[in-house]
């Protein structure tokens, strides 16, 4: 589990939703997913009384796997090897693992988005990162002559 301050209240209408660190979190108990045996933590917010677990929004959330067999996934396919590969040294079915594996890219395109989305830069920001860009694509074009010449 992460910190309780890493959490935040996942109610749309309450007043925290989205904040993380607010205090309005407290533990309220555990319980044992059916399907990996594994307790998890109940977190409640103090403001709105949703309870909510703490794979809530999570890649754990729902999973038939134990976090220990969606980490060792994504480590196996994190290290360039293919599902089927993947699946085989797991020793688990192939549509399974494709499904963390689909899930997983889904979590990870809402995430990178809403982050994307919490970043307010102006017009002048803007014109920096694109300076930046346009520096890394002229040193990276240097450094691939110079890497040609010396082969
Ligand atoms: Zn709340």
């Amino acid at each position: 589990m992460l910190k309780i301050k890493d959490y935040f209240c996942p109610n749309v209408k309450c007043k925290h939703y989205g904040f993380r660190d607010m205090n309005n979190l407290v533990k309220a108990g555990t319980y044992t997913c059916k399907a990996s045996g594994e307790n998890r933590q109940m977190l409640k917010c103090s403001v709105c009384g949703q309870r909510f677990s703490e794979t809530h929004s999570s890649l754990f959330a729902g999973s038939h796997y134990s976090d220990k067999t969606i980490n060792s996934i994504m480590v196996c396919i994190a290290d360039g090897n293919s599902i089927r590969a993947t699946a085989k040294m797991l020793k688990l079915s192939k549509d399974r693992v494709n499904n963390i594996v689909v899930k997983a890219v889904i979590h990870a395109e809402t995430m990178l988005s809403s982050l994307l989305h919490s970043i307010h830069l102006k017009d002048c920001q803007l014109d920096e990162l694109w300076s930046f860009v346009n520096n890394t694509k002229k040193l990276t074009k240097k450094a691939s002559k110079l890497h040609s010449k010396k082969t």
